[in-house]
């Protein structure tokens, strides 16, 4: 049996592993006391959990990838060495308290550098300055890149809080950042194309522009619905039973949620039901008596309030079938704008009299 290592694979993991390191320090200098919670390494792929009180800002996330670009780009030597641990307590190595280190451990560390010519501008050679002769110093028995330049290039793609003061950062490493660019780029262009403009940098006003008419069209589609809907329920022949003042059936065009609250407004103080073909019912309390009240009386299932019950019930088409029109029964024409209530079960005494 042969053992066959994927070289292509485990290098990927050397990288990620390696930058998983640098980004541990970077992290450390932005909160001091930070702690490594949990690291998982695949394939030009990290997830770094440390302990924070808050979650890394786009300013600090943005400047943590760029140094540790700087870093790639400067070639930095990896090294190892297994030394005892109180040597490596006074190399300041992170070590991680809660684990059990017997007397020899293997610390690596990424040695600073000069920083060349092109690099010696903002605040770069300050900052590098101030990380001493290291630029990473760990307790570790996994393998690394032998400088970091073998990580060729590092992106953070995901930041997220993942439990009470732990975040978890997601960075890729390698070719897969480039992969990635052109994932984003290839969303990017969809959506470019989609919008019909030209470029990215168009994107912003051309979606606010688009955020805008929509919500105007809605509002419009709102409006139209609520003209309608009121429409409907004034002319769509309203029905009568000896329970329900009024009846209306929605039209299956229309809004159920809106409509019951039109009606709501239109048919004050009355006891109404108002349902459609799917058997969803509302029922509307009336001057005499709760919607409760009624709909137990109307034999429906419901839930619900004093002031308005709602429900699904196949007998609600029975119910509306079973009435009959207003116009019918009724010679007196309904004051909709006063909304009054009468007597149920008298039609004759079905004069109107105002709730005082
Ligand atoms: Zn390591």
């Amino acid at each position: 049996m042969k053992l066959i290592v994927d070289h292509s694979s485990r290098f990927a993991k050397m990288r990620a592993h390696t930058a998983t390191h640098l980004l541990h320090s970077q992290l450390a200098k932005i909160f001091p006391q930070t702690k490594q919670e949990w690291s998982q390494v695949d394939i030009d792929y990290l997830r770094f959990d440390f302990s924070a009180d808050r979650l890394l800002d786009q300013f600090e996330i943005a400047s943590i990838e760029k140094r540790i670009n700087h870093i790639i780009y400067l070639a930095c030597d990896v090294s190892t060495q297994e030394m005892n641990i109180d040597d490596a307590a006074k190399l300041w190595a992170k070590m991680f308290f809660e684990d059990k280190y017997g007397d020899k451990v293997r610390v690596v560390q990424i040695k600073n550098t000069q920083i060349p010519p092109e690099l010696q501008n903002d605040d770069i050679p300050e900052y590098f300055a101030s990380f001493g002769d290291f630029l990473s110093v760990e307790l570790c028995w996994w393998t690394h890149v032998a400088n970091t330049k073998d990580i060729w290039c590092f992106t953070i793609v995901w930041q997220e809080a993942v439990a009470s003061g732990i975040k978890r950062i997601t960075a890729l490493t390698g070719p897969r950042v480039s992969d990635k660019i052109h994932e984003v780029q290839n969303i990017l262009d969809i959506t470019i194309n989609k919008l019909w403009i030209k470029t990215a940098t168009q994107l912003q006003d051309k979606i606010d522009k688009v955020l805008k008419e929509n919500e105007e069209m809605q509002e419009g589609i709102q409006n139209y619905q609520e003209y309608k809907i009121k429409d409907e329920l004034q002319k769509e022949k309203i029905k009568i039973n000896w329970l329900f003042d009024i009846i209306v059936k929605v039209p299956v065009n229309l809004n159920f949620k809106t409509s019951v609250a039109i009606s709501r407004w239109l048919y004050k103080w009355k006891s109404v039901l108002i349902c459609n073909q799917d058997w969803s019912f509302a029922i509307i309390s009336s001057w005499l008596n709760s919607a409760k009240k009624i709909a137990q009386e109307a034999l429906l299932k419901w839930w619900g309030n004093e002031d308005l019950v709602q429900g699904k019930d196949e007998s609600v088409i029975d119910i509306y079938n079973k009435a009959s029109f207003y116009e019918s029964s009724h010679t007196k024409i309904i004051n909709l704008a006063y909304a009054s209530s009468f007597d149920k079960k008298d039609e004759s005494a079905s004069s109107s009299t105002l709730p005082i």
